[in-house]
């Protein structure tokens, strides 16, 4: 199994940014490479970016329609596929002490299209507190060995592994999430730290891992069943937990355990260095520093809507209490209003959650000549339709009771565990 050292990574590295150099690849220009995590794959990001150069780490399970709208979009100056080996060249070249660029990923597109996000070329300063900021808010040191867990293509798990790297640390590559694997592979190599989303919290807790050597368990990008929650804090060292909230473009908390066991459910608090509050719409804005700036990728249009001077909005509702503490309510994309009522998926999927014989569910609108939109629920488990309506009617006012319910194999999933709400109607044939 792959471990990258940073050593070697950064000697793999130079000889990338020499074969950048040499081809003529400079500063703001973007690279594509759509490959599954590798030490090459890992050499040319950080090579990339510490010369300035913009990668774009494509999902290599794309399908090829996708991936040829997604490079028509990007632009780029060279798209090296599947075969990020072909620019460790035999060259050297100096690189920055920090990435003079953050790569450009695509969001999920779990609420439409994806976007590209773009945050251009870093100043030397920049450069260094956006790094710094980065390996002290998660205490990489030379001494942590980080699991890799989730796909390179996303931008914190591409964050978690390239800044374990610049701190000097190792990365461990197990390939394909395999939960039976996994145990065995964490018992042998004792790892220090990792990033994952619920999902995979839920697969490795069903394992007998050895959980011990862990520093650090980061998790984000969903919500995070509290059952879940309980137990991986039970299971890990304690401390070791830490949830965030953020998006491809920009992480908005940190909730650490002491954070989550004194607020369960709640998301935490601002990240050192950002102010967050709320609108009149209830959604969540945060206030960053110049370094962790973003546009999208040629949509001014949706760059200003993003953006009010400093702070920035992607889209999710909440709550911000008076100490600090966040809570999601859910996304403004995935907002329901039936009848003028504002519903909220995420509270009405708790309570159907919340019966004994629901394993999750998934709750959207449809449009309705009445209503507006009318409330329509899909679920996975054992309880009849009927019952889980009898369920719902009992503890939700009217307006955000599901019209109907739904009982479906599985819930439609992104690469990255989330519920594609989108696609419900479809498979549903509403
Ligand atoms: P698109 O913007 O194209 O729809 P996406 O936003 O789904 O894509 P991501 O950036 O991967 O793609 O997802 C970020 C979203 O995930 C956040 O905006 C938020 O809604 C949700 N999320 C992230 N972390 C958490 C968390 N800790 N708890 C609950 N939800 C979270």
């Amino acid at each position: 199994m792959p471990l990258v050292r940073a050593a070697d990574s950064e000697a793999d590295q130079r000889r990338v940014a020499g074969e950048l150099r040499a081809r003529g690849i400079g500063r703001g220009e973007r690279l594509v490479v759509s490959a599954g995590a590798s030490p090459q794959l890992l050499a040319v990001v950080l090579g990339a970016l510490r010369s300035g150069v913009v990668p774009v780490v494509l999902d290599p399970a794309l399908p090829a329609a996708e991936r040829a709208a997604l490079v028509a979009d990007a632009d780029p100056a060279l798209d090296v596929g599947d075969d990020p080996g072909r620019l460790v060249g035999d060259a050297d070249a100096d690189l920055a002490e920090f990435p003079l660029a953050r790569p450009m990923h695509y969001t999920s597109g779990t609420t439409g299209r994806r976007k590209g996000v773009w945050s251009g070329v870093l100043a030397d300063d920049d450069a260094r507190a956006l790094a710094r900021e980065e390996i002290d808010l998660w205490g990489f040191t030379g001494t942590d060995r980080h699991l890799q867990l989730s796909p390179l293509h996303h931008s914190a798990p591409l964050r978690f592994a390239t800044h374990t790297l610049l701190a000097g640390g190792e990365v461990l590559l197990p390939g394909p999430f395999d939960a039976t694997r996994l145990a065995a592979t964490i018992t042998a190599q004792r790892p220090t730290t990792t990033f994952c989303v619920p999902t995979h919290l839920q697969r490795l807790l069903r394992e007998d891992v050895d959980w011990s050597s862990f520093r650090l368990l980061a998790h984000a990008g969903a919500p995070c069943p509290e059952p879940t929650k309980r137990a991986v804090l039970a299971a890990l060292p304690d401390g070791a937990v830490q949830e965030f909230y953020g998006s491809t473009e920009v992480q908005f908390t940190v909730c650490s355990t002491a954070d989550w066991l004194a607020a369960p459910g709640s998301v935490g608090r601002a990240r050192p260095g950002r102010r967050l509050s709320t609108d009149e719409r209830g959604q969540l804005w945060c206030e960053v520093p110049r370094w962790a700036r973003f546009e999208y990728w040629r949509a001014p249009e949706k760059t200003a809507a993003a953006w009010d001077g400093d702070r920035v909005t992607v889209g999710d509702l909440g709550r911000v209490d008076d100490d600090g503490t966040v809570w999601l309510d859910g996304r403004r994309e995935d907002l329901v209003i039936s009848g003028g009522v504002n519903v909220y998926p995420a509270e009405v999927e708790a309570v159907l959650d919340g019966h004994p014989d629901v394993v999750e569910s998934a709750v959207f609108g449809v449009p309705d000549d009445e209503w507006g939109q009318r409330v329509v629920a899909a679920y996975v488990g054992p309880v009849a339709p009927e019952e889980l309506s009898a369920w719902a009617r009992e503890r939700l006012a009217p307006a955000k009771r599901p019209k109907s319910v739904h009982r479906i194999p599985d819930l439609p999933r992104t690469s990255t565990g989330k519920v594609r709400r989108l696609d419900l109607p479809g498979v549903l044939g509403l």
